[in-house]
Formats: structure tokens, C-alpha cells, sequence
């Protein structure tokens, strides 16, 4: 199954967009187990366009285009889905009866030009768009299969995920199986994984602030099979580093799971664990409260660190970090505190205590790590550090209250 994913617009040429849309399907198709093979990205130019939709059409069996869905005279995917397929382009009534009623509804004037939007290609079925006027609309045409997009990626994702993906799922030659893993070297993540794997299967790694994305896939009539095999093999491998969803999410289940909350004081990492928990939906429900103490006062004022530990040891110290953690949970009411303090550099550093120093606390537990690299790397691996050891802390209590109650562990 060869998958081509075209981009339109000449906005994407020059530069003015990243063409995050085309990054994005190619991450959901591998997920699916599909692959893209070719991607082009064309200007608003009919002829152009038309080239490149027969060149994909030619080498391709999936072809998906995103862009020039839009009213105006320079959106001309519609056309050269005519030209390209011999299809005329039908009015669509209903079609029509809906972009009136979305104006009507956010009570906007529509120009006379959207009317163009309920024309679709001959015998093509409409994408619905809950998120904007432009419908899609699908195409299949000499054994190839084409869809056409909005370009706008918060209108395009869901019409790919509930209209798309569904059309072309049963196509995926693979079966994938995903896992992250953090806290060993790639080299000993794929190590493991090739010893798991052997000549069954192919795999895949992916190395982003610590963590390492592991991609299995497996093809054939036993292909689940294989991969429930092999996801078995590698999990006994690589034990507790291994998990299955982004680590904030991955933290955010574990305390929604344990029915605990948290609390998080950041110094160096200036609010990047917030961040990181506040981008999974939900995390209200386990996430108190979150703050940048950056100065001494403030890790004195709004944490009850104890100026004199901080006079001892320094701010940047184990005991620092372990009386934020703790002070974060205790002032905010919090059953669990995670902090972080080091030195993010450039500057900074002396001889005991270099650039990159990090400690990360939870509860009581520390960590003491040096990150290498530039500032915001530093910031980076020590975030996703300590969110890790939150990971790891609720692991090994729900592991342990699982021995006590005499059940079997569930990894
Ligand atoms: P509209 O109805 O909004 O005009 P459209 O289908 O015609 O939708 P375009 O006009 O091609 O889409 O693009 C609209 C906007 O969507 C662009 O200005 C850009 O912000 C975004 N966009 C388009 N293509 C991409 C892409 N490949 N990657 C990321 N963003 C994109």
C-alpha cells in the first residue's frame, strides 16, 4: 500500500507555513500501519496542481491532499479533482443547506463565493467538517483511493481521524505495536528490543528529551500474534522503564489510578513540568497547583524551605530539592510534591557544582543528575526527569499495595 500525501499552498513554499500537516498524517499513517512514500508540496497553481495529483495518482494507491478546500478564486482543489479524475463538479444541496446554517450559527455574513464549497466531484463522498465551512470529500477512482482536506491542521486532524482513517485502516499492510522508555540509553533500548524482535518483525527508534519511542511492526496473518509475542518479550526486557503513552500523560493516569495529587515547585526548569501536566486533558482532576519559585526568598516564602539549609548547601543541593518537593505537597494540601532546582547554564557553574547540576525530588526521594547541552536541553531532560520519577514512585506503590492485597502485578 503506497501512501502519497500532497500539500497545496504557496504559503507553504515560501516558508510563511510549516507544513506541520503533512509531519502529522505521516505519524498517524505509520501508526496505522501504513507508510508514506512520496510527498510533494505544491503552490496554488492549477496546472501544478493537477501534475501533481496524476503523478501521485500514478505511483500511489492512497493519495491525501490537504489545502485549497476555501471559497477564493486561489483555492483550486475541487477543480483539479475534476480535471484530474473526469469527474464534473456537482451542487450538492444539503452541502449548502449546511455552510448556510454554520454562518447562521456564528451569526456571520457569508459572502456569495462559499457557495463554491458545495460543489464536490461527481460520485465522491463528502468529509464532513464540524470545524470550519470547507467539506472534504473522497474519491475512489482506478484502484486508488483519494481524499481532499482542509488545510487548516485543527480542521484536518479530526476529518482525517473520523472520516479518513477509518476508510483506509483495513488497507495497512502492518500491524504496530508503540512503547516509550525512559531512563536507559538508546543504544541499550535497542539492544533489548533487537534481541526481543530478532528476524520477526521490523522496528523502529525514536529519541526525544530522554525519551526513547520504540515502534514494532509486524506484517502478515499472524501479525497480532506476533506483536502481542514480542510486546511481551520486550516488556520483560526493559521492565519498569517501559510505559506506554507520553510520560505527562503516563503521570497523569498513574495519580488519577492511585487517587492521588500532586503538587509541583519548579526553579530551573521555570514551570516546564506545569506545562507538560497541563497539556493532558484532564490533569485538574489530580494537579493542585504549580510554581516557579526562582529566588531563595521565594523557595523560603512559598515553600517553607529553610533559609539555612539553603545557606549550607546551596539552592541548587539535594536537601533543597527534597524540602521544595515537600513543601510544595504541604502548602498546597497536595499527597504528592515533585521540584526541581539546578543550573540550566550557560553561565553559573563552579567546580563542584557544574552547568547542567540537577536535582529532582519526589516526597523525599532525590535525584542528583549533570544534563549536558545547551539551556533549554538542560530544562528538557531535568522535567522530563523528575516526571519520570513520578512515574516510577507510583509504579512501585501500586506494585507494592498489589503484593499486599496478594494480586499479581499488572506488568
Ligand atoms: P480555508 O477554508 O480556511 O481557506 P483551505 O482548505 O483552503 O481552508 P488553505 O487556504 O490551503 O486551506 O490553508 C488555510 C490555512 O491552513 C493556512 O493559512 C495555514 O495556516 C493552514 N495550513 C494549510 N496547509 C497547511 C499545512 N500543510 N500544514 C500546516 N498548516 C497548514
Amino acid at each position: 500500500m503506497r501512501v502519497e500525501v500532497l500539500s497545496t499552498g504557496t504559503e507553504l513554499l515560501r516558508g510563511r507555513t510549516v507544513d506541520t500537516n503533512a509531519a502529522w498524517l505521516g505519524a498517524q499513517l505509520e501508526k496505522a500501519g501504513l507508510e508514506v512514500r512520496h510527498r510533494q508540496t505544491v503552490d496554488d497553481h492549477p496546472g501544478r496542481l493537477v501534475d501533481a495529483l496524476k503523478l501521485a495518482c500514478a505511483r500511489a494507491d492512497i493519495v491525501l491532499l490537504t489545502g485549497g478546500l476555501g471559497p477564493t478564486e486561489d483555492d483550486y482543489t475541487r477543480s483539479v479533482a475534476e480535471e484530474a479524475f473526469h469527474r464534473p463538479l456537482v451542487f450538492r444541496p444539503a452541502l449548502w443547506k449546511a455552510i448556510r446554517q454554520r454562518f447562521r450559527n456564528h451569526r456571520i455574513r457569508m459572502a456569495a463565493i462559499n457557495r463554491r464549497q458545495a460543489y464536490v466531484p461527481e460520485g465522491s463522498v463528502v468529509l464532513p467538517n464540524p470545524h470550519g465551512s470547507a467539506p472534504g470529500f473522497a474519491i475512489r477512482q482506478d484502484g486508488v483511493f483519494f481524499a481532499a482536506m482542509p488545510g487548516p491542521p485543527r480542521e484536518m486532524m479530526p476529518m482525517f481521524l473520523d472520516h479518513v482513517l477509518p476508510r483506509i485502516r483495513r488497507k495497512a499492510p502492518f500491524e504496530v505495536w508503540e512503547a516509550k522508555a525512559f531512563g536507559l540509553p538508546e543504544g541499550t533500548v535497542d539492544e533489548a528490543v533487537r534481541r526481543a524482535v530478532g528476524a520477526r518483525a521490523t522496528y523502529g527508534l525514536t529519541v526525544r528529551g530522554g525519551q526513547v519511542s520504540i515502534s514494532i511492526r509486524a506484517e502478515g496473518s499472524r501479525r497480532k500474534k506476533t506483536l502481542h509475542d514480542l510486546s511481551r518479550r520486550v516488556r520483560a526486557a526493559l521492565g519498569e522503564c517501559l510505559y506506554g503513552r507520553d510520560l505527562p500523560e503516563e503521570v497523569a493516569r498513574g495519580l488519577l489510578r492511585a487517587g492521588k495529587t500532586i503538587s509541583v515547585a519548579e526553579s530551573c526548569t521555570g514551570g516546564l513540568i506545569a506545562h507538560k501536566l497541563t497539556e493532558v486533558p484532564g490533569v485538574s482532576e489530580v494537579l493542585l497547583e504549580a510554581a516557579v519559585t526562582y529566588s531563595n526568598d521565594s523557595k523560603v516564602r512559598r515553600l517553607g524551605v529553610p533559609p539555612g539549609l539553603i545557606r549550607t548547601h546551596g539552592a541548587v543541593s539535594e536537601e533543597v530539592a527534597r524540602a521544595m518537593a515537600l513543601g510544595a505537597a504541604r502548602s498546597s494540601g497536595a499527597s504528592m510534591g515533585v521540584a526541581v532546582t539546578g543550573i540550566a547554564g550557560p553561565s553559573g557553574g563552579s567546580k563542584e557544582k557544574p552547568v547542567g547540576l540537577c536535582c529532582m525530588a519526589v516526597d523525599g526521594w532525590v535525584e542528583r543528575r549533570i544534563f549536558q547541552g545547551e539551556r533549554s536541553h538542560v530544562k528538557e531532560r531535568a522535567a522530563g526527569f523528575a516526571l519520570n520519577m513520578v512515574r516510577l514512585k507510583l509504579l512501585r506503590e501500586e506494585g507494592h499495595a498489589g503484593k499486599k492485597l496478594g494480586l499479581r502485578g499488572r506488568r
